[in-house]
């Protein structure tokens, strides 16, 4: 039996240092810093420029192999590792991790500050409310959905004379079109300046979106699993005359404003990305996007503030940004660019210091690395244009025997017995999950070190063979690690291999060319990664394919939503399964984010689960 403390307890007894002290320490200039009271503060992103001389850092993605339903410690690894390097190894380290959903916080696997002695603290402002961003987020996404519903009531039951007089009221007699009317006018072809000059034919055109109610694809969302909100009727109050809309809420990280968020590269690109961001179709079959419907600026502003990455701390005093929350399952999974590029800045050296002080940047890839890390490399690296030096690979005894034909692991239920005593046999037998991943991390061509992520079960051998068949398996190093019970100290060893992968060549690249058909793109995803023969694609799917390429959306990446408890879309299929055929039931676009969404399976973008289970109270009880 371990003597760790409760993570609330552990979290409770370090006191944070002011995080404006902590933001001196590692160089951020007093005026760009806004503190969100004393233990969080923004940063904004002029720093970029004012440290654009410096040279970025190393890079380094912590990905894990697939998980058991508790989590196998890869938020926990990115803290102890951080906390390695840079309280005991004398490195410049950041953690960059997402912001929690209050989905998982108050479901069945609780907060992500990481667990132990490796954790982002504050841990109740952490995993609550932090400074907003996902609710900016979500107000951004539901002030579209409110307009795109009013636009839609609107222009079915007006003329257009009437839409024209709402659009374009006369002033003392004279018409003119807002500002930001002109791109619509260009987007129609009407080359005029003066409302009035506009013939009945074009007026009409002006005035009418034509939203087609059966394909207006964009949601609302919330931020808690609300499974009766996945299909509602909307419109169904007298006022709105019977013009009911059949649509739904996904949850909130799954936002496409979220992963514009996350994958925004200053705040120019971020506006750009909403303008692009398609809500539906019209009848004749055109995207609308957000700037039709004349709402980009106003998310923009709402999330404004929500763009400045923020900055937290270890428990050992270590900086941690914390940035955007994409789900690795349903959404693309990994915390926000910028917070990535900042970090690589504060971590860098200048021109002509010796190679010795270059610092580390230890970011987060949410999940099993078939999802997680490939959305890293194809989605996120291929955005930010840049490369990681390794990747952190976190494997547990307990989820490699689960693979091996253990029992479920169930959350809020005691292990059973294999998991709690030496099992050689069927461990050896779940490396095969361990493998493929490292097998993947491989073909994209990134330096892998596998963490063996030490629970108080393990023994030395069942350790000592999980190092084993990572080495066998192609990875560059695999250590065994104990930050959850000693913290920084006990990811030393890591911490050193990080340090020597990061020294050899990286041969990065893509896993497919986005110029690609997108069913190819899919085909290569779901082989080369995931080990299908076959993709299957419902005929919707074919439809929605042939469709987007025809818009000329066919050159984006792919962010698949599939299940993180299998390689393949069935959670139960285990270990490293072959043999299977993926089935794409649904493609979604996301034009802002830049990215194709197929949903794999029976994957849903509105998670159910128990709203009240133990890791929801051990957060309660950090109040
Ligand atoms: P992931 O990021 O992979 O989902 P987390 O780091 O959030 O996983 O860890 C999941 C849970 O497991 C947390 O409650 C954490 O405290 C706990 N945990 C992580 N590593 C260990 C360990 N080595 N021993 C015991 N508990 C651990």
């Amino acid at each position: 039996k371990d003597n760790v403390p409760s993570d609330i307890e552990i979290a409770k007894s370090q006191v944070p240092k002011p995080i404006d002290v902590l933001a001196g320490e590692i160089g951020i200039p007093g005026q760009d810093l806004e503190l969100y009271g004393r233990n969080k503060a923004k940063v904004k992103l002029e720093v970029l420029d004012h440290l654009r001389h410096r040279r970025d850092g190393k890079y380094i993605v912590v990905a894990g192999i697939t998980p058991t339903p508790l989590g196998e410690g890869k938020s926990t690894t990115t803290i102890g590792l951080a906390q390695a390097l840079g309280a005991h190894l004398g490195k410049a380290a950041y953690a960059c991790v997402r912001q929690p959903s209050q989905g998982p916080t108050f479901g069945i696997k609780g907060g992500a500050a990481g667990g132990g002695y490796s954790q982002v603290i504050p841990m109740d402002e952490f995993n609550l409310h932090l400074t907003g961003d996902i609710h900016a987020t979500t107000a951004a996404n539901n002030l579209l959905a409110a307009a795109i519903s009013a636009r839609f009531f609107h222009e079915s039951t007006q003329t257009d004379k009437a839409l024209f007089n709402r659009l374009c009221p006369p002033k003392k007699g004279v018409r003119t079109f807002a500002p930001i009317m002109f791109k619509r006018l260009e987007k129609l072809g009407i080359n005029k300046t003066n409302p009035d000059d506009l013939t009945e034919e074009e007026r009409s055109r002006f005035v009418r979106l034509d939203i087609d109610p059966e394909k207006i694809s964009w949601h609302r969302v919330v931020d808690t699993n609300d499974r009766y909100l996945r299909k509602i009727v909307t419109g169904l109050g007298p006022a709105e005359q019977g013009k009911t809309l059949d649509t739904g809420f996904d949850i909130a990280v799954a936002s496409e404003c979220m992963a514009v968020l996350a994958l925004a590269t200053s705040l120019a690109d971020m506006r750009d990305r909403l303008a692009r961001m398609v809500i539906g179709e019209s009848r004749a079959g055109v995207p609308i996007t957000c700037d039709d419907i004349g709402c980009t600026g106003s998310l923009a502003i709402l999330m404004k503030d929500a763009i400045k990455p923020n900055l937290m701390q270890t428990l050992e005093g270590t900086p941690v940004f914390v940035h955007a929350g994409p789900f690795a399952n349903i959404a693309h999974g990994n915390s926000s660019i910028l917070a990535d590029k900042i970090a690589l800045k504060l971590a860098g050296i200048e021109e002509g210091e010796s190679e010795d002080k270059n610092g580390y940047v230890i970011t987060e890839a949410g999940f099993g690395a078939d999802i997680g890390m490939e959305k890293f490399v194809n989605i996120k690296c291929r955005a930010s244009g840049l490369v990681p030096n390794a990747v952190v690979l976190v494997a547990t005894v307990r989820a490699l025997k689960m693979h091996g034909g253990g029992p479920e692991v169930t959350p809020g239920k005691p292990l059973p017995e294999v998991y709690l005593t030496e099992n050689l046999d069927i461990l050896r037998e779940g490396c095969s999950n361990l493998r493929r991943h490292i097998e993947n991390a491989k073909k994209v061509g990134i330096n892998v070190i596998v963490a063996v992520n030490r629970f108080t079960a393990d023994t030395d051998a069942e350790i000592a063979l999980v190092q084993e068949e990572a080495l066998k398996a192609g990875a560059d190093a695999a250590v065994p690690c104990n930050h959850w019970a000693e913290g920084g100290k006990g990811a030393l060893e890591l911490g050193e291999a990080v340090i020597k992968a990061c020294k050899e060549p990286n041969p990065f690249k893509f896993l497919y060319d986005v110029d690609q058909p997108i069913k190819a793109k899919i085909e290569t995803i779901a082989r080369e990664f995931y080990g299908a023969a076959n993709v299957a694609f419902s005929e919707l799917a074919e439809a929605q394919i042939a469709g987007f390429e025809a818009q000329g959306f066919g050159n984006l990446p792919i962010c698949m939503a599939k299940t993180h408890l299998s390689f393949s879309d069935d959670p139960s299929a285990k270990g490293a399964p072959t043999g299977f055929t993926t089935t794409i039931r649904e493609v979604k676009m996301a034009a802002g984010a830049g990215f194709v969404y197929p949903l794999v399976g029976s994957m849903s973008t509105m998670p159910g689960a128990f709203l009240s289970l133990p890791s929801a109270i051990s957060c309660s009880c950090a109040l």
